[in-house]
């Protein structure tokens, strides 16, 4: 098992979603890791209101703040797709790390509010459905 997989599985990523890139930034203080999540291109994405697969309409690039990678800041990249539903028109997918419109990852909000177990298993128990 490489970086790159042992990251992906610790970010709980699955298809379309995959690690294209990292990069740990020395220069700044506390130093930064900095991962690149991507899909293929030509993914089909979930309507976020009926769950069809869709095509993507445009994308946008978003960031989130996601728990510390041992003593180093940790941020999310990545572009996250509108679909284009035949029935719902044009709507902003939903991560499966994040809340719409949260800066921060899910496991980053179990942290910070002091549930980190409990809410990692609750996060855990949803992934496997
Ligand atoms: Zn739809």
């Amino acid at each position: 098992m490489d970086g790159t997989q042992i990251l992906t599985l610790g970010l709980g990523l699955q298809a379309p979603w995959k690690l294209k890139d990292q990069h740990l930034d020395t220069t700044s203080s506390p130093h930064r890791l900095e991962l690149y999540v991507e899909a293929d291109r030509g993914s089909l994405y979930a309507c976020p209101e009926c769950g069809k697969a869709c095509p993507a309409h445009d994308f946008a690039d978003k960031s989130w703040r996601h728990l510390n990678f041992f003593q180093h800041h940790c941020y999310l990249h990545a572009r996250v797709p509108r679909t284009r539903c035949p029935e719902h028109g044009v709507k902003r997918v939903e991560v499966p790390w994040a809340r719409p419109d949260s800066g921060f990852t899910l496991l980053t909000g179990c942290h910070v509010v002091g549930q980190g177990d409990a809410c990692a298993r609750r996060l855990s128990a949803i992934g496997s459905h």
